[in-house]
């Protein structure tokens, strides 16, 4: 099966254009990874259209362009399998080699005890917030917006790093599986993608918080807001403004904590924020 350079040219751009060429050169294949797959990898790629898609027994949505995504969590591995149904019915299965990487640790010291623990009293309000984040995360939307790559959604020093197990209060917590951006509240985050809004909330842990759903079941999450200018169901064209940066949430100070979803898989979005 021949790929169609053409429509990829319409589509994307001479640059990326020029990357997929090069990339083609260096695997004649018809199903090309935008990159290798590893823990906390966000994997996208292109493939013939009318290609099915299989990861692990699971089948990922290929768009009609041919566009997919996929990822594996921080502690994925080693290995995944991808079955591959061409548009002409020949099948194959991959073995993926998922890269190994190491993470940091982080200890956080002077946060509220109730922050670290919880209080019961608000142990409903959040296994009541989790099952709307499961909600969410499940949703499988068909637009490939994903495909155009990952603006910043604000700039700053990064304060937090995606993977690195927290210790807070002395007391070991699950892993960090966001970026952490700072920046003084009031700053405008925008859309790293063209988006639509899948969940606005005042959360525990998060604080004001928007979820924006690029397709595929690939979505970033924006926490710790001072404000929000948008409602679930908008619709976002790529940099668009849709609120402020914030300390609300549990936080020692104001920033960004911008998290990536494949489904309910939390994966690392520092490897694909662009340049600018
Ligand atoms: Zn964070």
């Amino acid at each position: 099966m021949t790929t169609q350079p053409h429509t990829r040219r319409a589509l994307l751009g001479a640059g990326a254009a020029l990357a997929l060429a090069r990339k083609a050169a260096a695997a004649p294949e018809s199903l090309a990874f935008a990159r290798e797959p590893a823990q906390g990898m966000l994997v996208t790629g292109r493939t013939a259209p009318g290609t099915r898609l299989a990861l692990d027994g699971r089948n990922v949505r290929v768009s009609p362009a041919g566009d997919f995504a996929f990822g594996f969590g921080r502690d994925a591995g080693p290995q995944a399998s991808l079955h591959i149904t061409h548009p002409d019915g020949r099948a194959e299965t991959r073995s993926l080699a998922i890269h190994k990487r190491e993470w940091r640790t982080q200890r956080i010291n002077g946060l509220p005890e109730r922050m670290v623990t919880p209080p019961d009293e608000v142990m409903a309000r959040i296994r009541a917030e989790q099952e709307r984040l499961n909600a969410t995360r499940r949703v499988d939307t068909p637009e490939a917006w994903f495909a155009e790559g990952f603006l910043w959604p604000v700039h700053g020093p990064i304060s937090g790093v995606y993977g690195s197990q927290r210790i807070l209060n002395g007391q070991p917590r699950a892993p960090h599986l966001g970026l952490d951006i700072a920046a003084p509240t009031g700053s405008t985050v925008v859309a790293p993608a063209t988006a639509r809004v899948a969940l606005v909330g005042d959360l525990y842990f998060t604080g004001n918080t928007v979820i924006l759903d690029h397709g595929h079941g690939v979505a970033t999450f924006h926490a710790h807001l001072s404000r929000v200018d948008v409602r679930e169901g908008d619709h976002l064209p790529r940099g668009t403004p849709f609120g402020a940066v914030g300390a609300t949430g549990r936080v020692t100070g104001p920033h960004l904590h911008l998290g990536l979803f494949w489904f309910s898989t939390s994966l690392d979005i520092q490897p694909l924020l662009s340049a600018e």
